[in-house]
């Protein structure tokens, strides 16, 4: 373990430290954050009469609204000339969300991929190809550094163009790749299109976030790149990816939360009341030691659930994979939508990839629903022909999307409109993400 005093902290030992790191928050933000200071004073709360993780349920939620309407740097709990670096997420509607890093939380971030990256199988001496958008992005920057922490040898090669990927993979032969699960789906898939095998690269871990992600991919990239694929997740409002790893040897068992930083909690996303353990909801977080920025119970907005996993190698609570995000039900014709329904679909059928989009609009006074997916390379590649213009009038394209369509409207009784459309067609964003859904109804 990178840090095994920490990882494998007696629990009644990391509750005292959450507690104590609590308390120091609380009164922090009360005295130095104008939003905190009024919002605890409309609910009442003395800042002392919080003592222990168990009094947190009192405090106010924080949501991704407190962001933007103190935008820029309102919410910071430091004065500006001590912020180190400043960060942005995409955030959904116009203006970004922009978070600072003292260089203590630098530090903090540092030690946290770190740790994370140990856990995934990464060692010192290893080199890392780091295929995460550096820029505004937290993942770029967040895991490079984390990386030098650990003695790694960083390849700082950011998202996108994959030839460069597969030739940097071949000539350099990193030991670990970082990125978000479609990408590294893209890269195994172009990695057989050049003509190049396994043994052109020495790849063993791959460490994959950023967006939601299910066993069948796990499967892919592991086969694809033959490696063994961790789960990291996290998000800029909190700190960005580290917040919790799954440890390569627990794969599919859940990724914990590194506790000593962050504390938990899964809330009804209706009610905002506690779930019991091990039940899905939403994850709020509360970060306990961050200065520039601290988050008092924020609401993530990501479906998950929490528990503690006994066998394990570390005290920390785990987290399941993402389900879905609370703000991402639609509502279709009264109908309740996740897109992992569609998703669910699509991975019974081996034609289509797993990138797939719902674009949601409103045709007169009806929500319609398109759903873009990509066909899969070996289907493309067994249709044989020249001209792809001609590739949605072809008979087995017109077959598999009638059979798809008619699979949707059985499973989830709903009609949609189906586009199958060619491989890398529908556009990723800057941090290599692919969107899974776009609501024309709120532009
Ligand atoms: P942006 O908002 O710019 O995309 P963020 O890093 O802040 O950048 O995005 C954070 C969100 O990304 C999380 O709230 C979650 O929904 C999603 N996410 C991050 N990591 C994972 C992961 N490992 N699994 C599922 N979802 C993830």
């Amino acid at each position: 373990m990178y840090n095994a005093e920490i990882e494998t902290m007696p629990l009644p030992r990391l509750r005292a430290l959450q507690d104590q790191r609590l308390q120091d928050l609380v009164a922090a933000v009360y005295s130095k954050v104008p939003h905190y200071h009024k919002a605890f004073d409309e609910l009442g709360i003395v800042p002392t009469a919080i003592t222990s993780v168990k009094d947190i349920a009192r405090l106010p939620f924080t949501k991704k609204s407190a962001l933007r309407d103190n935008y820029p740097f309102d919410l910071f709990a430091v004065p500006m000339d001590t912020v180190s670096r400043l960060h942005c997420s995409s955030g959904t509607t116009g203006k970004p969300i922009v978070v600072g890093y003292t260089a203590q939380d630098l530090d903090v971030f540092s030690e946290l991929i770190a740790r994370s990256l140990y856990a995934t199988g990464c060692r010192p001496g290893m080199k890392l190809q780091n295929a995460y958008g550096y820029g505004l992005f937290t993942g770029g920057l967040g895991l490079h550094y984390g990386a030098e922490r650990l003695g790694m040898t960083v390849i700082p090669v950011s998202g996108g163009m994959t030839d460069r990927q597969l030739m940097l993979l071949k000539d350099f032969q990193p030991e670990a790749l970082c990125c978000t699960p479609s990408y590294a789906q893209t890269i195994a898939e172009e990695l057989v299109k050049k003509g190049m095998t396994l043994s052109d690269i020495n790849l063993k871990y791959a460490i994959l976030g950023a967006e939601p992600w299910t066993e069948a991919i796990r499967g892919q990239v592991e086969a694809g790149l033959n490696v063994k694929a961790s789960n990291i997740y996290g998000l800029s409002e909190v700190m960005g990816p580290g917040v919790s790893v799954e440890d390569v040897d627990e794969r599919g068992t859940g990724s914990y939360i590194w506790e000593d930083h962050f504390f938990p909690e899964i809330v009804d996303k209706d009610t905002g009341e506690p779930v019991p353990e091990g039940e899905p909801g939403v994850l709020v977080l509360t970060t306990l030691t961050k200065q520039a920025i601290p988050m008092i119970r924020y609401w993530t907005n990501d479906i998950t659930n929490i528990y503690y996993d006994k066998g394990a190698k570390r005290t920390h609570i785990k987290m399941g994979a993402i389900r879905g995000r609370a703000d991402d039900m639609l509502i279709i014709r009264g109908v309740n939508l996740f897109h992992t329904q569609v998703e669910d679909i699509i991975e019974g059928i081996k034609d289509i990839s797993p990138n797939y989009q719902l674009i949601v609009f409103r045709a007169g006074n009806m929500d319609e629903v398109e759903v873009l997916a990509e066909v899969s390379e070996n289907f493309l590649k067994s249709l044989d022909i020249a001209e792809k213009d001609h590739f949605e009038q072809h008979d087995r394209v017109v077959a598999l999307r009638g059979f798809f369509s008619k699979k949707i409207k059985d499973v989830i009784g709903l009609s949609m409109r189906v586009k199958l459309v060619l491989p890398y067609d529908i556009p990723r964003s800057e941090g290599g993400k692919l969107n899974r859904i776009t609501d024309k109804r709120k532009q």
